[in-house]
C-alpha cells in the first residue's frame, strides 16, 4: 500500500512533469532552434551557471545515477559525447536556454513564468524552497540523498 507521504511525492512529480510538458508545448510554438551541439552544457565555455530548485534536483536524482564529478570543474556530469544523457529529467533552466539571440528577449519572461509555477508547487506541497546552482545541489543530494517531501 502506498503511504500518504509517498502519494505526496507521486503527485508532486506528476505535476512537475505536467509543467515541463506545458513548457515544451510553448517551445514548439516559439521554435528557438538548436543543433544539439551541447556547448551550453559546458558552463565554463558558456560562462554561465545553471540554477535550479531542490524539487527539480530531487526529480533528477530519483531517476538517474549521478556520476562522480567535481563541482569546481563547472561542467554538467550528465553531458555525454556532447549530448544530454538525462533529457527527460533535465531542469527548467536546461529546457529554456537557447543560444538563439532572437529568442533571448522572451526567454526571461518564459523562465519567470515557469519558475513561478514550480515555486507554487513547492508551496502547495509544503516543501522548503531552495534555489541554488545545480552542481552544488547535485553534490549535496549525492552525499546525503533525502526526498524533498519528507
Ligand atoms: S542536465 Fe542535460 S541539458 Fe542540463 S546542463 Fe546537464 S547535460 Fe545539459
Ligand atoms: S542551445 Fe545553442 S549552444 Fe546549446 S546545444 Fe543548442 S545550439 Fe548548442
Amino acid at each position: 500500500m502506498i503511504t500518504k507521504r509517498e502519494m505526496s511525492g507521486v503527485n508532486l512529480y506528476s505535476e512537475l512533469v505536467a509543467i515541463y510538458q506545458r513548457l515544451e508545448d510553448e517551445l514548439i510554438r516559439l521554435n528557438p532552434g538548436c543543433n544539439a551541439c551541447g556547448t551550453c552544457c559546458n558552463f565554463v565555455k558558456f560562462d554561465h551557471v545553471l540554477y535550479t530548485s531542490n524539487i527539480e534536483t530531487d526529480f533528477v536524482t530519483m531517476h538517474v545515477e549521478v556520476p562522480d564529478f567535481n563541482v569546481s570543474s563547472n561542467g554538467c556530469p550528465f553531458l555525454k559525447d556532447n549530448q544530454c544523457s538525462i533529457r527527460d529529467f533535465r531542469t527548467l533552466g536546461c529546457r529554456i536556454f537557447y543560444c538563439n539571440p532572437n529568442y533571448k528577449e522572451i526567454s526571461g519572461d518564459l523562465y519567470e513564468k515557469y519558475y513561478r509555477k514550480i515555486k507554487d508547487l513547492s508551496i502547495k506541497h509544503n516543501i522548503q524552497w531552495k534555489y541554488l546552482p545545480f552542481l552544488d545541489q547535485l553534490a549535496e543530494f549525492k552525499s546525503n540523498r533525502k526526498p524533498v517531501f519528507v
